[in-house]
């Protein structure tokens, strides 16, 4: 299978079979009527492309609106049990699993302790397994697994998912990872940077979605960055758009990191490094979620440590800013829920940036940043599985197979 083939990059012919789903999917023509209208295709045609998507299994016909004209026409949807899909997070303290169906509802989601130091060969075999109990638990068959997306705390080479200097998990680095999981399954397998995945996840769902255009910063064990661009994920030449956390800040260093420069703002101000000076001062942190609570708590020192992290962050960040002209910045991960830290960041941005790139930004959080990561690769994986090439591909091969059978 190759991984550079990404369907939902090609263009299709309007009102072709693939076409029409879309419109479906999207919700934007429920009907047959509506979609003659949509494409100035006649009935007749219109027809047929439901007829194939139906025969495909992706379309199911039901309920009944009253039409203009006063007959009873009958709405159509995407037949949601028609696939599902997966969304892998191997994180450092957990790996989180996600099933969706075909309309993007989650079915069941579990927390599993990390991969630790499992090599990527051993690590695929693992969540290939963890994938099956998954589907058992979901109570859904197997056999209807449509794609899976992996999200990554590391820049991912696009489009071919190898991994480019791993924060962690170094075992990883230069791995491909949708080659490994051929070894299992030949559906599309899509591997994506984690702080992209946030951005996917935030993106306007609008059709007319060119006005989005914003950053999206997560603040977690390391920092990353997605960018969105006239509603496009730019990734960059090599899928390393967004690394601006590697850039030296004042210091002083209390961690090491991948990249070897001196001072990079990850091994500074990075949750990680945070944790380090935290217990470097005697207190006990072991989760994200221990940051956050002694922030709470007011103490003094932790607020300082918070308080310069921000600085720190929001400092970088405001050049960034300055050189994209987002119209927003949007703040995940775990560490975007601690307040002191969220504020200091604001605070310097909106101090150290030009005038002219602040006066419309708007930096909030995102709403739930435990799940932004699972929605954004159930997002991007469904945008891939139900392409309209895709569909018109599966069309093309089910005509040829019946043609051959009869
Ligand atoms: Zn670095």
């Amino acid at each position: 299978m190759g991984m550079t083939m990404m369907y939902r990059d090609q263009e299709v012919a309007a009102g072709s079979i693939g076409d029409v789903f879309r419109l479906v999917r999207s919700k934007s023509a429920t009907s047959r009527s509506s979609i003659a209208r949509t494409f100035g295709l006649s009935p007749s045609t219109v027809g047929l492309r439901v007829d194939a998507l139906q025969r495909l299994g992706l379309v199911a016909e039901d309920g009944e609106h009253e039409s203009r004209g006063g007959r009873r026409a009958r709405n159509l949807q995407v037949a949601a049990a028609a696939g599902f899909v997966v969304a892998v997070e191997p994180g450092v303290r957990l790996l989180k699993l996600a099933i969706a169906d075909l309309s993007g509802t989650v079915l069941h989601s579990v927390r599993l302790p990390a991969l630790a130091d499992q090599p990527p060969v051993e690590a695929v075999a693992t969540i290939w397994a963890e994938v099956a109990k998954l589907f058992q638990a979901a109570g859904v068959p197997f056999d209807r697994l449509r794609g899976i997306a992996v999200g990554l705390p590391a820049p991912v080479e696009y489009p071919s998912g190898r991994v480019v200097l791993p924060s962690f998990m170094q075992t990883w680095s230069d791995a491909k990872v949708p080659d490994l999981f051929a070894a299992h399954t030949d559906v599309p397998v899509l591997v994506e940077n984690d702080a992209n995945l946030v951005a996917i996840s935030e993106m306007s769902e609008a059709e007319d979605s060119h006005n989005d255009y914003f950053l999206a910063v997560l603040l977690g064990r390391r920092i990353g960055s997605g960018l969105v661009a006239d509603g496009k994920l730019l990734r960059g030449f090599n899928g390393a758009a967004g690394e601006f956390s590697h850039t030296p800040v004042a210091g002083p260093s209390v961690i090491s990191c991948v990249c070897s420069l001196e001072s990079c703002l990850e091994s500074v101000a990075s949750g990680a490094a945070i944790a380090a000076r935290l217990s470097e001062l005697g207190y006990s942190v072991d989760i994200p979620s221990d940051i956050i609570a002694l922030g709470r708590s007011g103490d003094p020192r932790v607020l300082s440590i918070l308080r310069e992290a921000g600085a720190q962050i929001g400092t970088v960040l405001a050049s960034s800013v300055n050189f994209f002209n987002p119209r927003r910045v949007v703040l995940g991960g775990a560490l975007s829920q601690s307040a002191p830290l969220a504020a200091a960041i604001r605070a310097e941005l909106f101090q150290k940036c030009l005038p002219v790139a602040a006066q419309d930004l708007d930096v909030s959080a995102v709403a739930d940043p435990d799940t932004a990561g699972a929605r954004g690769a159930l997002r991007l994986l469904l945008d891939e599985v139900l392409a309209p090439a895709r569909i018109d591909e599966l069309a093309r091969v089910a005509l040829e197979e019946s043609a051959q059978s009869a």
